[in-house]
């Protein structure tokens, strides 16, 4: 009975949710990742590397791609996540911190959503318990069960609007900026002619 309360709590509020994200002009389609294809598929192949590189788990220097900055090894030729042959376009020994900063928006945002997700969950799941005992109707006022909707019920919204929903809008949101920052890293590096990069 609780199980079915708050998965139909969820439900409603997923649907409010996915609406609100409509309105936003996110589009309902489910589409690459989370519903959200980036015109850069190769920044979704870097972000991991990139969150290790801000952790600092790796070195700072090395021999990155000159075009996307990959970390290359010393026999690598062709960059393996944008393409690029070295040839085309000498390597760097460092990542800007600039091209840093985006895949930290992409990670922070992420993160953001993931955790207001759950906090929110684990509010309505408290919402839920305190309605439960103060106004709940027989059985269902009954603490135990109020005490069961507040644990099994917050672990499981905190789940469906953190890791479900939350990392999903997040993703998107995060990508979004991401690769909005990455194409005006891309014009001003690039957009006043190749000759440079060409030569
Ligand atoms: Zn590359």
């Amino acid at each position: 009975m609780s199980g079915r309360l708050a998965g139909e709590a969820g439900g409603w509020f997923a649907s409010v949710v996915a609406a609100d994200d409509v309105k936003a002009g996110a589009g309902p389609e489910v589409r690459g990742v989370a519903g959200y294809e980036s015109p850069y598929p190769y920044l979704d192949r870097l972000q991991p590397k990139m969150e290790e590189r801000l952790a600092r788990r790796v070195p700072a220097t090395g021999r990155f791609c000159g075009f996307c900055y990959g970390r290359l090894r010393a026999e690598d030729g062709v960059c393996p996540f944008c393409g690029t042959a070295t040839a085309e376009r000498p390597t760097v020994a460092e990542v800007p911190q600039e091209v840093l900063r985006l895949y930290l928006v992409k990670q922070k945002t992420e993160a953001r959503w993931v955790h207001g997700g759950a906090f929110f969950g684990l509010v309505l799941a408290s919402a839920l318990f305190l309605w439960m005992v103060l106004w709940g109707p027989g059985l269902l006022g009954h603490p135990a069960l109020a005490f069961a909707v507040l644990l099994l019920g917050g672990y499981v919204l905190a789940q469906l609007f953190g890791t479900l929903i939350g990392a999903q809008v997040g993703y998107r949101k995060g990508a979004r900026k991401r690769d909005d920052l990455w194409a005006a890293h891309l014009a001003a590096r690039d957009g006043r002619g190749r000759q440079e990069g060409a030569g």
